[in-house]
């Protein structure tokens, strides 16, 4: 199942990190982060940290991290679409029932392409501009 970027960034952004994973993970405010004992591996003091700000989960003792969905799919074993999914009912956001039609599947890839190749283009405008010659 393919959802376009837009429904997967209104979901995303739709679900604030710090209110989704306070569910599983008892979460301590400390500055301007949030902090618990990480679900990921065993550990005694918490140095599994979440941003509100950044929207983002950080554990400083196994690395952990990412954003709302990927703590969905790790923490619940669950697929992208499932977790997006899980994500999406919390908040009411419908998303599309019917699987993305070829077309758009090419669009989406050739998308996607065109951004690495910018990518690769920036970095190398980058590096050229940085040498000394
Ligand atoms: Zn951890």
């Amino acid at each position: 199942m393919y959802y376009p970027d837009e429904v997967v960034e209104e979901v995303r952004a739709s679900n604030d990190i710090v209110d989704v994973i306070s569910r599983y993970v008892k979460l301590t405010k400390k500055g301007s982060s949030y902090f618990g004992l990480c679900p990921f591996h065993s550990e005694k003091t918490g140095s599994f940290s979440v941003s509100r700000e950044k929207q983002m989960y950080y554990c400083f003792g196994c690395g952990a991290g990412g954003n709302v969905i990927t703590f969905l799919m790790e923490y619940e074993n669950a697929t992208f679409p499932e977790a997006l999914k899980t994500l999406a009912d919390r908040v009411g956001i419908r998303l599309p029932e019917r699987a993305a039609t070829k077309e758009e599947r090419e669009a989406a890839d050739l998308k996607s392409a065109l951004l690495e190749v910018n990518k690769e283009a920036a970095r190398y405008f980058y590096y050229q501009l940085k040498a000394k010659q």
